[in-house]
């Protein structure tokens, strides 16, 4: 079964959409207006009931089956942009400088308001559809505001699902893997303080320049000597910062960046060798290593028996060969993995086709994608809650 027919008739209007969207980009939790754009289409749709301002400014949508019962199948959509100016020079470019759509939320937005649109016309299932439009998924973690405000029972949701788009994925194409697709995004800051001093007398310094450098040296020990490998590691130092001079040695040095793990164990493994690493150099060279260990966004692990529902709708519409069910995890995070830690179902990669990557100046979302992204929406909704 390819493409739905009505998905294909919504191509235009969803377009229009996603470009609308695509012109007035809002950063973390301050999308209200893509918030009320949202919420104002759900209610010339009909939906049943609209909620917003869950997880400070996220919206939900439900809508009513034809036939008994009140399961709900929440599908997930982001709507927040990112701080970068876009180069695209399209007719729908930001009109704002130092904000943009470069990781495809607004194509995420706007395909599933064209799957509500479509759900609410046919009503072909028992139960509920909860449509989730979040805020803040770069960084912010509105998804988790969400799961804490108590979406999943309020809604009744018992299973939920996700999709980002793929750039180098061809339209038209899934992909898919079950358990961890995503990494977990935790993030360190390290102050290293020593003593400064004359750079022509270091004895009598304790060099925090020398001694950081050490330390970020053997922090890469983690991933060639401690953890598994066979099992994925990620330490990367993004920043570093001291001194002033070239005859001062600086009193400190700061460096910060990323540690990513595909399973908990390994990312207990990763921080405890991080912590051991840092204030072992730090106290064989005498000097104080102040450390803040975040645990950011969890790991994206998708649940079996949904990943299957899933690669089973992808493959009715898209065809067996243009469905990979087992892609490779990415090191990047996601933070639809706290509504996976909530309950049961998966996240699945929807082509983009040869655009520029995510997070980049010249990235745009392939708005040939859409018919394909509300087909899958609808059909998992459909066949989940039985039609
Ligand atoms: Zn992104
Ligand atoms: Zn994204």
């Amino acid at each position: 079964m390819p493409i739905l027919n009505r998905a294909a008739e919504l191509q235009n209007e969803v377009t229009e959409w996603r470009r609308h969207i695509h012109e007035r980009p809002e950063l973390l939790f301050a999308v209200e207006n893509t918030a009320a754009f949202v919420a104002e289409k759900l209610k010339e749709f009909g939906v049943d009931e609209i909620v917003t301002g869950i997880g400070r400014t996220g919206v939900v949508g439900l809508i009513k089956g034809r036939g008994e019962g009140s399961r709900a199948i929440g599908l997930r959509a982001d709507m927040d942009a990112l701080p970068l100016t876009e180069i695209t020079g399209k007719p729908w470019a930001s009109t704002t400088p130092g904000k943009m759509h470069a990781c495809g939320h607004d194509g995420h937005t706007a395909m599933l308001l064209g799957a509500a649109k479509y759900l609410a016309e046919t009503r072909n299932f028992n139960g509920n559809v909860a449509v989730i439009f979040q805020p803040a998924e770069e960084g912010g973690g509105g998804g988790n505001l969400m799961v804490k405000d108590g979406m999943m029972e309020r809604f009744g949701i018992e299973e939920v699902y996700g999709m980002h788009n793929m750039p180098g994925l061809p339209v038209g194409q899934f992909a898919i893997r079950k358990g961890p697709i995503m990494a977990a995004t935790d993030e360190f800051t390290v102050t290293v303080k020593g003593r400064g001093g004359h750079a022509a007398q270091p004895n009598r310094t304790i060099d925090p320049i020398v001694i950081a450098t050490q330390i970020i040296t053997n922090l890469q020990m983690i991933a060639s000597r401690n953890v598994d490998p066979l099992r994925s590691v990620v330490v990367s130092v993004t920043k570093f910062n001291a001194g002033f001079a070239h005859n001062v040695i600086p009193n400190e040095a700061t460096f910060a960046g990323t540690v990513r793990t595909l399973d908990e164990a390994v990312r207990d493994q990763a921080e405890s060798r991080f912590r051991q690493i840092v204030s072992g150099i730090a106290a064989t060279h005498d000097a104080e290593a102040e450390i803040a260990f975040h645990r950011n966004y969890p790991v994206t692990s998708n649940h079996e028996a949904e990943t299957v529902h899933a690669t089973q709708i992808a493959t009715d519409i898209a065809g067996a060969a243009n469905v990979n069910a087992d892609i490779d995890p990415m090191m990047g995070g996601e933070d639809f993995s706290y509504m996976l830690n909530a309950r049961p179902g998966a996240f699945i990669f929807i082509g983009n086709g040869d655009t520029a990557g995510l997070h980049n100046p010249a990235y745009d979302f392939n708005d040939e994608a859409i018919s394909h992204g509300i087909s899958y929406w609808v059909r998992l909704a459909e066949q989940r809650l039985g039609e």
